[in-house]
């Protein structure tokens, strides 16, 4: 490597890194991609696999929002049919805030609307049929152990999911070696190389690596490595928040996904979705101890999150023992010690807010968008879609 000199260097093999590097590489720029791990041992491996379609944005009328995402989503769709699934989500509506039957309506309405284009090139077994709003004796049907005191309906609608998450990292980064894109996992970077204002490479496992331009997506060790080269830049990068999930091996409680308030939680939703053959429960989010970056979920989270879990649905009734396993990651929180995630992902310019040219960092919120976030960055970093 140290030999070589690229055009970009990415730091980071989550699936923010390896859709920017697949994208360079297609584009025909000579890009390195560096993960210290193994591709995707984060936030894209710890993931709970929805490649939200939008609808949750729709809440707040956050258009470009609602249709990145449900753009995206269907690229993965496109791209790897294979690997992209359809599940059926159902939330039970007792007429508390937006949960009303009335606002879903509302809101299937506006997603048909807005998104006309939703099954454009997708196979006809992976198109997605329109949201709707069921009556309470439907609901009950699909979700018997639902709670009928007040229940007025259900929402009923269908999502993307990606069972094989790690299928799906392999064959992205297979279709990126062919395209040319070096991959070096087990590389820790731990300096970014510049001169004269410039960043012009990486240290990374003992060598330099030169690079014309250099992309950090590296999560929230993105402030850490900015630190020397660019203090100031670390407090708009976000600060660590851990997020879990547990696989249960308990049996689903609906014949559908279900999405279920919290009690005592307000706005505290779980989701519930048969995966592995058991039960995926998310996501919960927990603080990261102050400068640490430690991925790992003490044992009370887990207690406390099942707790929520058999709270909002107790014929659940999981244990600890219940748990097969806990995927985790770091996510962005808006301040230290705090688990208020940024509400919107970061593409730090540094050379254009007095900090070294040809560095930008990606801090983002979401693996379903990452296609149309790489074409950004790219578009920041060349000044085209690649
Ligand atoms: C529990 C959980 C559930 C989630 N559920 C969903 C969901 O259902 N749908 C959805 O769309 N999003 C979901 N998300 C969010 C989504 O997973 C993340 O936004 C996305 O995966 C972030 O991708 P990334 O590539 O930016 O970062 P990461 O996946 O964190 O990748 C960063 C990579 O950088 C590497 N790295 C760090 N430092 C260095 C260094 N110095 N040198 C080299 N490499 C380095 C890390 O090892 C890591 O592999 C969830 C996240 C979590 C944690």
């Amino acid at each position: 490597m140290q030999n070589e000199t690229f055009d970009l260097i990415v730091v980071g093999g989550g699936i923010h890194g390896l859709i920017i590097g697949l994208t360079a590489a297609e584009a025909g720029h000579r890009t390195l991609l560096l993960e210290q791990r193994q591709l995707a041992s984060d936030a894209s491996g710890g993931w709970f696999r929805i490649l939200h379609g939008g609808l949750r944005y729709l809440q707040n009328l956050d258009l470009p929002r609602f249709r990145a995402s449900l753009q995206d989503s269907r690229w993965f769709l496109r791209e790897f049919p294979e690997l992209v699934e359809r599940q059926k989500f159902l939330m039970p509506l007792y007429g508390q805030g937006l949960k009303r039957p009335a606002v879903f309506r509302l809101a299937f309405q506006l997603e048909r609307m807005l998104g006309p284009d939703r099954n454009r090139g997708v196979p006809a077994a992976k198109r997605i049929p329109r949201g709707q709003v069921l009556a309470a004796e439907a609901t009950a049907r699909l979700f018997p152990a639902v709670s009928r005191d007040g229940l007025q309906g259900g929402a009923l609608w269908e999502e993307l999911v990606v069972p094989g998450s790690d299928a799906l990292i392999a064959a992205m980064a297979a279709r990126a070696r062919v395209a040319g894109l070096a991959i070096r996992e087990y590389s820790e970077v731990t300096h970014l190389v510049s001169a004269q204002g410039r960043v012009t490479g990486v240290r990374a496992a003992g060598t330099e690596v030169n690079a014309a331009k250099v992309i950090l997506a590296a999560g929230p060790a993105n402030s850490v490595l900015t630190r020397a080269v660019d203090p100031g830049a670390g407090t708009k990068l976000g600060f660590p928040a851990l997020a879990f999930n547990l696989l249960l091996d308990r049996p689903c409680p609906a014949t559908t996904g279900l999405s279920l308030a919290i009690p005592g939680k307000a706005g505290g939703m779980i989701f519930l979705y048969p995966m592995d053959g058991g039960c995926f429960a998310g996501t919960a989010y927990q603080p990261c101890p102050r400068g640490t970056l430690s991925g790992s979920v003490p044992a009370e989270a887990i207690r406390d999150f099942l707790a929520q879990c058999n709270a909002a649905c107790p014929e659940l009734g999981a244990r600890e023992d219940d748990v097969l396993s806990v995927t985790s990651g770091l996510l962005p929180a808006a301040t230290s010690g705090d688990v208020d995630l940024l509400d919107r992902d970061v593409i730090h310019d540094h050379g254009a807010h007095g900090g070294p040219k040809g560095l930008i960092s990606l801090t983002s919120v979401k693996f379903t968008t990452a296609p149309s976030i790489a074409r950004r960055v790219l578009h920041r970093a060349f000044g085209t879609g690649g």
